[in-house]
């Protein structure tokens, strides 16, 4: 069945081609086989998570020069999807790793580029990123966690909450309080074995069985002034930089492989049932809702690949990012919904995964934004009240990494092609 359509090829290069079909056997070789049991241990999958670091993926957006694959935001976006279609626990683990390479790639001297993004490309070393509390929320700046210079060291005291890869991860980036205000923020590395540092028990979830997003305690945590990322107060633009850019594409992704599994197993059910002596896919009614389900999944992949395909031209996209979270967040909820109608009793039941792809979608409503808060800031787009932007301020960055002499096949041969380096469209935008 092809739920993708022509849309796929539009956006994606031969080279992303590949990378699908190449994460997505890997994904029903060695992922699939292992769901029942991380659905049953209901706690971190570590030889799992460690099996997928070490194929390179984490380092989707990781400059060649520092080992990684320099394949952009787009290829990214394909191998969480993918990921994500088979276990909703393991393209959460992948993204949360992609997540936390954004302030190194971002932010990081070369010495700490040198030193820990070849680790995070080859799958040695999972990196983390740690900006919410118990108390604040996602009121970033509501955070308590401090860290305190002492001669050539800060010390590090408080908690974080919810921290993707808590519990698998090797370097937390933590970003904590050195002073008041906004520019009070700072970003530090946290090596996971550092003194002072612990984790907290793994509290039982709903859903992404397998995956850990748990407790980081610093009890006066001592750690380099070197590991400190860029300068002191630089910690919101770290934090934001990384959620509003990473974070949404990367939760977008997770939803998107969620919502293909959601309509591939809907569509299975509908055809293999039978009721009145035909496929339940007779009913006008049930038929109606599997159309709305492929629908909004044609309309989710389209808003995820556009933006994460202007973020890899460096175009100012951080409202087609918001955008892009919010559409397959919601759709995928409601077509969840819609699933669960279709299977009705036999959806409930574990021995099928649609009540798994149920509990997994409701996930990502919360992560780097919830769909509220994305709505608020695009109301700001549609009043021009938008502040900044961080698609704009980090463009040269975040551009896709024009191909090596060696590199035989390149990551930005879509039918779309390149689009130029400006503005080109904004709903509501003036
Ligand atoms: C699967 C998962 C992975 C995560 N990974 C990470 C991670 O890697 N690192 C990390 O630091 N954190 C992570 N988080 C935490 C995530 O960033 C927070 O859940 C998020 O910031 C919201 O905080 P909260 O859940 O405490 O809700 P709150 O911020 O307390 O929100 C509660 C309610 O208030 C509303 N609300 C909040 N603020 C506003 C506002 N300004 N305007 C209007 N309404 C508002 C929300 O929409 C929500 O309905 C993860 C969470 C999940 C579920």
């Amino acid at each position: 069945m092809d739920t993708m359509g022509t849309m796929d090829s539009y956006f994606t290069s031969r080279r992303h081609h590949q990378l699908r079909e190449e994460v997505r056997s890997f994904a029903e070789r060695e992922v699939l086989p292992r769901v029942p049991a991380m659905e049953e241990s209901r706690s971190t999958a570590h030889g799992i998570s460690r099996l997928i670091a070490r194929q390179g993926w984490l380092g989707a957006t990781i400059p060649e020069q520092y080992g990684g694959m320099g394949a952009g935001h787009l290829a990214k976006t394909l191998i969480i999807e993918e990921l994500s279609r088979v276990s909703g626990a393991m393209g959460a683990m992948v993204q949360a790793s992609q997540l936390g390479v954004a302030k190194i790639v971002h932010f990081g001297n070369e010495d700490q580029k040198k030193t820990w993004l070849p680790a995070v490309a080859a799958g040695l070393c999972l990196p983390t990123i740690a900006v919410t509390e118990h108390e604040s929320g996602g009121h970033v700046l509501g955070m308590a966690a401090s860290a305190v210079r002492d001669g050539e060291d800060y010390v590090l005291n408080g908690r974080k909450v919810y921290v993707g890869n808590s519990h698998v991860g090797d370097l937390h980036g933590v970003i904590v309080r050195t002073g008041p205000g906004s520019k009070g923020l700072t970003a530090f590395l946290v090596e996971s074995d550092r003194p002072g540092f612990s984790l907290g028990e793994q509290q039982p979830a709903m859903g992404l069985h397998g995956f850990s997003f748990g407790e980081l305690i610093f009890d006066n945590c001592r750690v380099p002034a070197a590991n400190r990322l860029g300068a002191e107060g630089d910690g919101l633009s770290v934090a934001y930089s990384s959620s509003v850019l990473y974070g949404r594409a990367n939760l977008t992704a997770v939803s998107l492989g969620i919502h293909q599994a959601l309509v591939e197993e809907t569509t299975r059910f509908c055809a293999e049932r039978e009721r009145y002596g035909k496929p339940l896919h007779a009913l006008a009614n049930v038929k109606i809702k599997l159309g709305q389900m492929q629908s909004r999944l044609m309309t989710a992949r389209l808003a995820a690949y556009h933006a994460v395909h202007l973020l890899d031209q460096g175009v100012d996209c951080d409202a087609e990012l918001m955008n892009a979270k919010v559409v397959n967040v919601e759709s995928a909820l409601d077509s969840a919904r819609n699933a669960m109608e279709i299977h009705a009793a036999a959806g409930l039941f574990t021995n099928r995964p649609i009540e798994r792809f149920l509990r997994d979608a409701h996930h990502i409503f919360a992560p780097a934004g919830t769909s509220d808060v994305q709505l608020l800031r695009l109301a700001e787009v549609a009043l021009g009240t938008a502040k900044g932007s961080w698609s704009e301020r980090l463009s040269e960055l975040v551009r896709n990494q024009p191909p090596s002499p060696d590199q035989d096949l390149d990551w930005a041969e879509g039918s779309w092609g390149q689009v130029p380096p400006q503005r080109t469209h904004c709903a509501g935008k003036v």
